[in-house]
């Protein structure tokens, strides 16, 4: 049983509500003060999203350092990408 949990732990893939959260709102809340998109993504383009300030419901929680490299599912391992975004990282 207690290699069970074991694995669990080390298989977490997904961020948790709390750390997604959070993110999203530091994220939100930098974005005015550097007139750039809360998509890390979006804030590097040159279309009308550059600026765009997206909605928790349309962003997903993203691996900064991917995943399947090891990296943790962490509060500092984490960014919120808008869901265009989100898919174009692929496999993270
Ligand atoms: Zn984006």
């Amino acid at each position: 049983m207690g290699g069970e949990r074991e694995t669990k732990l080390l298989e977490v893939r997904v961020f948790d509500d709390a750390i997604t959260k959070s993110v999203y709102a530091k994220q939100t809340a930098e974005a005015p003060q550097s007139g750039q998109s809360n998509c890390h993504h979006c804030a590097i383009g040159n279309d009308a999203n550059k600026t765009k300030i997206w909605t928790l419901a349309v962003m997903n929680a993203d691996h900064v350092e991917a995943w399947s490299k090891g990296r943790a599912t962490s509060l500092s391992n984490c960014e919120m990408l808008c869901k265009t975004h989100n898919r174009a990282t692929g496999n993270k």
